[in-house]
């Protein structure tokens, strides 16, 4: 059976997998969800199935018909291949109820590589078939953009530009973006902030001639087939930890809400999830709207952890969606008004449901410093700002008896100056970065402003 995807607002057609991969944002500004959700197998956190046997279980249903079976599980072996651990998701213990389950083992040092590694292929299968090319266009707070890049270099069937906030990455991030040497990549820095490149996106993509002329597609985190894959890893920990029947709680470093609304969908879908522990740096919109059940604005502040210096987690949409029953328009009227006067609030009823499922708090810089000075000296281990908001909130939400993961989304030496400046410790350069500082960096630098960017866009090809 083929699944259905329908917007978050509404008024747009239901699209098959394969369509919803390449369309990225619906038509009418909303984000695609499945309209029914797949059962887990029975049984699958109890069996030891390698990561790739596992992922090709999971993501199936999801994909069918586009991708068959034995495609699916060698583009999975093939992305899976590029990365450093053969158990691609490693769990490590901390203490008794703290495990940390290492998502950063790809190509780019983060977890976004574990989505973007299938994405890029996904993308690149279905454009072939199409005999297509498109013109990927996104914006990165640091991550994601090198993680597409990456993923997409040399290929046949896409260009990419990536936006990201001039001087607000960090130097290894702006040089895994600015030192591919490919033809069909591009990385322009915008004089803005993440939420100024996100929204510059959105307005090309609103831009209904543009978007047809360069046959626009999305990969950032509204697109569906990434929250897809990283359903998997939340069901991996749980097959890892032999807790099919007893429950784990999930701390997730967030920023735009992707990352931790997967483990949300996998809950759905049967994985045994006491609660989820939304872990913000002090961009705390998320920590805010579970304490006071309204959204409310404020400006972006800079951080020891930059992936998550956003104020508008997009894929907060798709919770909202629920939240308000499946009901697209009235998503639509709450996320406008949000828009427009920088507010918008939960009924009761909704924040209790909200309250139910997910707790959460934020962690200063100061705090981010003491907590990967502490896990130094207690396990003699380095990790990276993002990781360490994460570990803070477990520590300080975790009750007795209650199991915790909590994500390890970056890799140390992606961060290394926090870490030293915490540590004195500078972290060892894995494989992956070797050369990254001696090769010259391109890339353009262009003000906030929606026609220079799309006339820069025209000009690629
Ligand atoms: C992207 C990112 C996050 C935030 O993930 P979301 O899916 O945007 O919530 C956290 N940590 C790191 C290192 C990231 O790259």
């Amino acid at each position: 059976m083929a699944m259905l995807y329908g917007s978050s607002r509404g008024k747009s057609p239901q699209l098959g997998f394969a369509d919803v991969l390449v369309t990225g944002l619906a038509p009418d500004g909303g984000l695609y969800l499945p309209t029914a959700l797949p059962k887990l197998p029975a049984n699958l956190t109890a069996t030891k199935l390698s990561y790739v046997d596992l992922a090709t279980e999971i993501i199936l249903p999801f994909v069918t018909p586009a991708v068959a079976p034995a495609q699916l599980k060698t583009l999975l072996s093939d992305a899976y291949g590029t990365f450093a651990h053969h158990q691609v998701c490693p769990l490590v213990q901390l203490d008794e109820r703290l495990h940390l389950m290492e998502l950063f083992h790809g190509p780019t040092l983060a977890f976004k590589d574990i989505a973007m590694q299938v994405v890029g292929r996904l993308f690149d299968y279905e454009l072939k078939r199409r005999k297509e090319r498109a013109t990927i266009v996104g914006a990165t707070s640091g991550d994601t953009g090198s993680a597409a890049m990456q993923a997409v270099r040399g290929s046949e069937q896409v260009d990419i530009v990536v936006l990201f906030p001039n001087g607000r990455t960090s130097e290894v991030q702006r040089r895994q973006m600015t030192t591919l040497n490919d033809s069909n990549v591009h990385a322009v820095a915008i004089e803005g902030t993440f939420d100024d490149c996100q929204d510059l996106v959105k307005a090309m993509f609103g831009d209904e001639s543009f978007r047809a002329r360069h046959n626009l597609a999305a990969v950032n985190s509204i697109n569906w087939a990434r929250v897809m894959v990283q359903i998997v890893y939340y069901v991996w920990a749980a097959a890892q930890l032999g807790r099919g029947s007893q429950p784990i709680t999930f701390c997730v470093p967030t920023g735009n809400f992707g990352n931790i609304f997967a483990g949300h969908v996998a809950a759905r879908m049967g994985l045994n999830v006491q609660r989820f522990l939304v872990a913000s740096n002090s961009n705390d919109i998320l920590s805010r709207l579970l304490e006071t059940g309204e959204l409310s604005a404020k400006e972006v502040v800079s951080t020891l952890s930059p992936s998550m210096d956003i104020q508008i987690s997009s894929n907060l949409e798709r919770l909202l969606y629920e939240l308000l029953d499946g009901n697209g328009p009235a998503t639509a009227e709450m996320i406008s008004e949000f828009r427009a006067n920088g507010r918008a609030r939960l009924t009761v009823e909704q924040h209790q449901r909200l309250v139910a499922e997910f707790a959460g708090d934020r962690i200063t810089d100061t705090e981010t410093l003491a907590v990967i000075k502490a896990i130094y000296a207690a396990h003699a281990m380095l990790v990276d700002p993002h990781t360490a908001v994460g570990i803070g909130v477990a520590n300080r939400l975790a009750q007795k008896g209650e199991q915790v993961v909590s994500l390890a989304t970056a890799h140390p030496a992606k961060f290394a100056e926090a870490v030293t400046q915490a540590t004195g410790v500078n972290p060892d350069s894995p494989p992956q970065l070797a050369g990254i500082f001696d090769r010259r960096e391109t890339f353009g630098v262009l003000p906030n402003d929606l026609a220079t960017v799309k006339d820069f866009v025209d000009g690629i090809r």
